[in-house]
C-alpha cells in the first residue's frame, strides 16, 4: 500500500536517513524500532510529508506521491498519524475534536460523522465523555481520544510514533490493547514505532531495525525478536530487556 525507494533526508549538513527502501502491504503491521536519535520519528513523519526529503521515491497505492502541498494534502486524508504528545485542540469537546476532520474536511454528512464517533468513542470505552473538554481527561484517554480522532477520517494507513511513551504506566495497557485490536480485528495497515517491546512482539508481521539512519534489518516479527539478523539488533534488543 506504501512503498519507499532510496529515501535520503538531511537536517542541514546532518545525514538522517540514508537511502531507505521498504514497502508495507495492506494489512501488514510493521514496527519499527531503534535506538534513540536513530532517524524512527523523522521517516515516520517523512511518509506524511511533515518532513522535507532531499531524495527518493515515495509511492501510495502504487501512485508516486507528488511532494508538494496539494499532494500531502490528498495523501493525508488516506493516513492516520498519532504521535508521542497529545494534539486534541483544547477549546473544542471530545466530539468536537473528532467530527472536525470528517466534516470540515472530508465534508461528510454531520449525522452519519456523528454516528460513527459514538461508535468509536464505545470501543475504546469512553462514551461518557462526549461532551467533556480534553484537560479533563487523564493522559491515557485523551491518547484513547487522539487514536480514534484518526480513525474516524478512514484511514487507510495509520502511523503510532510512540504514543504511550508520555503515559503513566497504568495508562500504558489500555491504549496498546486498542492498537492490537486495530491490528488483529480490524485488520489495519498500520506501521508502528514503539519502546514496548512484549507489545511489538505481539503485533509485528515484521520488524524494520533503524540504526543511524540506516535500515539494518526488515525481518519477519517472529524472526526478529527470536534470531536478529545482525549484531546490532541483537545488542538492541539486549538492552532492552
Ligand atoms: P527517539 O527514539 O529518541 O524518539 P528517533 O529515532 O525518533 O529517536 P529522530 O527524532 O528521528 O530519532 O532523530 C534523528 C536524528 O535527527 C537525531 O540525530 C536528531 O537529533 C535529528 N533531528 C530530529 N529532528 C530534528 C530537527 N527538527 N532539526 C534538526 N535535527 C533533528
Ligand atoms: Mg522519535
Amino acid at each position: 500500500i506504501y512503498s519507499v525507494s532510496n529515501l535520503e533526508k538531511y537536517y542541514q549538513k546532518q545525514h538522517v536517513l540514508h537511502d531507505i527502501t521498504f514497502s508495507i502491504d495492506e494489512g501488514e503491521v510493521v514496527v519499527l524500532l531503534g535506538p534513540s536519535g536513530s532517524g524512527k520519528s523523522t521517516l515516520i513523519r517523512t511518509l506524511n510529508g511533515l518532513e522535507p526529503y532531499q531524495s527518493g521515491v515515495l509511492k501510495f497505492k502504487g501512485q508516486e506521491i507528488q511532494p508538494d502541498e496539494k499532494g500531502w494534502r490528498k495523501l493525508r486524508q488516506q493516513i492516520g498519524m498519532v504521535f508521542q504528545s497529545y494534539d486534541l485542540f483544547p477549546n473544542l469537546t471530545v466530539m468536537e475534536n473528532i467530527l472536525l476532520g470528517p466534516t470540515k474536511v472530508q465534508k461528510q454528512p454531520r449525522d452519519i460523522a456523528q454516528a460513527e464517533a459514538k461508535r468509536l468513542l464505545e470501543v475504546v470505552g469512553l462514551s461518557e465523555y462526549a461532551n467533556v473538554y480534553p484537560r479533563q481527561l487523564s493522559g491515557g484517554q485523551k491518547q484513547r481520544i487522539a487514536i480514534i480522532r484518526a480513525l474516524a477520517l478512514k484511514p487507510e494507513l495509520m502511523l503510532f510514533d510512540e504514543v504511550t511513551a508520555s503515559l503513566d504506566p497504568e495508562m500504558v495497557r489500555g491504549v496498546l490493547n486498542i492498537i492490537s485490536r486495530l491490528a488483529k480485528q480490524d485488520k489495519m495497515t498500520m506501521i508502528v514505532v514503539t519502546h514496548e517491546m512484549n507489545f511489538a512482539k505481539r503485533i509485528a508481521d515484521r520488524v524494520l531495525f533503524l540504526e543511524n539512519g540506516e535500515l539494518l534489518e526488515t525481518t519477519a516479527g517472529t524472526q526478529f525478536f527470536e534470531n536478529p539478523q545482525t549484531d546490532r539488533a541483537k545488542e538492541f534488543l539486549e538492552s532492552m530487556d
